[in-house]
């Protein structure tokens, strides 16, 4: 078969066999795939060996970019000593000392390091063990969570349960159990018709209320740190993780901070958290772990919180919790790759000026027609898109405005995947200048043709 018949019938059986996620397949059958079989730095390369620029770090994980030399030396060497061994009953070197580079670079107080595989498994993990926690301490009340609107943990049913996202989780609604809703910190589209510069953050004030008369049945706030991701890279203002930090400690609930999408320099510091400089009781790491290159999770707690958990092994006070590739010294080997080249290249240090460059260009990328605002943390980018820039309208979700833009990206060789009305950039940190000139030189132009 030649190179063009072999792409052909990719494409076909692409369309024949594969149930894409998040994708209204019969868009996706309509369209010709685009089907990636190579990457280099900050490239993705298509069977026509079209290149990309990967502008959302193939679904946010990505972070030292693909074919890194060093996280393939690290997966080879731990390859030819053994893929997989079991954390259940057996342990393994690199599970050990990634266990201990992530107490030693997560916020202060967080101990113990509890592997799974992807983002909704560490939430699952968090709040399985925050509600445990509260049954050892004789509080059997503590069974609801109070979480954000707009927030986004990941798509399992416990995780979608504590998520605020109504085009994705509301056909689910029948299955899901109870929380509390606290506003989300979304000040271009304040909840509360508040404004930013004198709101003296309302939201807090809310989420304090619901604190006031329901501490006792609730066993934990969660909450997605100074980035609400998947909800429309909602960056909350100044104060507020500090201030649900404060309520949290007021009102005795534990604080469960997901940084699966934040995590490992994505917001321009290690951890979000380090902004503001708080310790969660619980934290959810995953995407970026391992470099975005192989599965994996953790869920890291304090020792106040294991403690409770230890007794006789008759008292079942065990955590009964555990994935098949928990602690694959595969996916481990490849994040403590990571984390070397994190301090060999000083990648978190490199990367500020870029960050600087980024939020000049989003500055002038604010004065074009139809862009309602554009907001980052770091390297986490929304860019929202607005029919009317005075009254903030936004355009009807069926006008797929978002899609136009990408669509218009992607034929001038740039990947990138909106969220509604929000054209979203999160590159791989080590992208440099010029790259990142020339993507946001991309979107610019993409966002002049879409909405013209
Ligand atoms: C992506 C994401 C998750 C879910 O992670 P998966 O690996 O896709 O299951 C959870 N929380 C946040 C904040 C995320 O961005």
């Amino acid at each position: 078969m030649g190179i063009i018949e072999e792409n052909k019938k990719f494409a076909e059986d692409d369309r024949k066999y594969i149930w894409h996620p998040f994708t209204q397949m019969r868009d996706w059958e309509k369209e010709e795939p685009v089907i990636i079989e190579d990457g280099r730095g900050v490239f993705l390369k298509d069977v026509y060996g079209r290149w990309y620029i990967d502008g959302v770090s193939s679904m946010w994980a990505n972070i030292h970019g693909h074919r890194n030399k060093e996280i393939n030396e690290a997966i080879s060497l731990q390859l030819n000593k053994i893929a997989h061994s079991t954390l259940l009953g057996l342990s393994n070197p690199p599970a050990i000392k990634l266990a201990e580079a992530l107490v030693e670079i997560t916020p202060e107080g967080l101990e113990k390091v509890f592997y799974s595989d992807n983002g909704s498994t560490a939430v699952e993990v968090a709040l399985k063990m925050a509600f445990q926690y509260w049954q050892h301490k004789g509080e059997h009340n503590r069974t609801r969570f109070l979480s954000l609107n707009n927030a986004y943990h990941g798509d399992t049913i416990g995780a979608v349960s504590v998520g605020g996202v109504n085009t994705f989780h509301k056909v689910f609604s029948p299955l899901l159990f109870k929380t509390y809703k606290a506003p989300s910190p979304y000040c271009y589209r304040c909840e509360l018709g508040l404004n930013k510069e004198d709101c003296a953050l309302a939201c807090l004030e809310r989420m304090e209320e619901i604190l006031k008369e329901h501490s006792d049945e609730i066993a934990a706030v969660i909450i997605e740190p100074l980035v609400q991701a998947a909800g429309g890279m909602i960056v909350s203002p100044d104060g507020y993780l500090s201030g649900v930090r404060e309520l949290c400690n007021r009102y005795d609930v534990l604080l469960i901070a997901d940084e699966v999408a934040t995590g490992f320099g994505r917001t321009g510091k290690m951890f979000a958290c380090e902004h503001e400089g708080i310790s969660p009781d619980i934290m959810c790491v995953s995407k970026g772990i391992t470099g975005g290159y192989l599965p994996l999770a953790a869920t890291i707690t304090t020792d106040k919180i294991y403690d409770t958990f230890l007794g006789e092994y008759k008292d079942l006070k065990t955590f009964f919790h555990g994935h098949t590739y928990t602690g694959n010294p595969l996916c481990c080997a490849a994040a403590i790759a990571s984390l070397e080249i994190f301090k060999r290249h000083k990648t978190l240090e490199s990367m500020q000026k870029n960050i600087k460059l980024l939020e000049e260009r989003l500055r002038q990328m604010e004065g074009l027609p139809h862009v309602g605002g554009a907001r980052n943390k770091g390297f986490m980018v929304g860019i929202e898109l607005v029919r009317d820039k005075q009254t903030r309208e936004p355009y009807p979700f069926e006008e797929k405005m978002g899609w136009k833009v990408a669509n218009r990206a992607m034929a001038m060789g740039l990947f990138i995947r909106p969220l509604g009305n929000v054209v979203v950039l999160m590159p791989p940190i080590s992208i440099t200048d010029k790259e990142l000139k020339s993507l946001l030189d991309i979107v610019e132009a993409s966002i002049i043709i879409a909405v013209s």
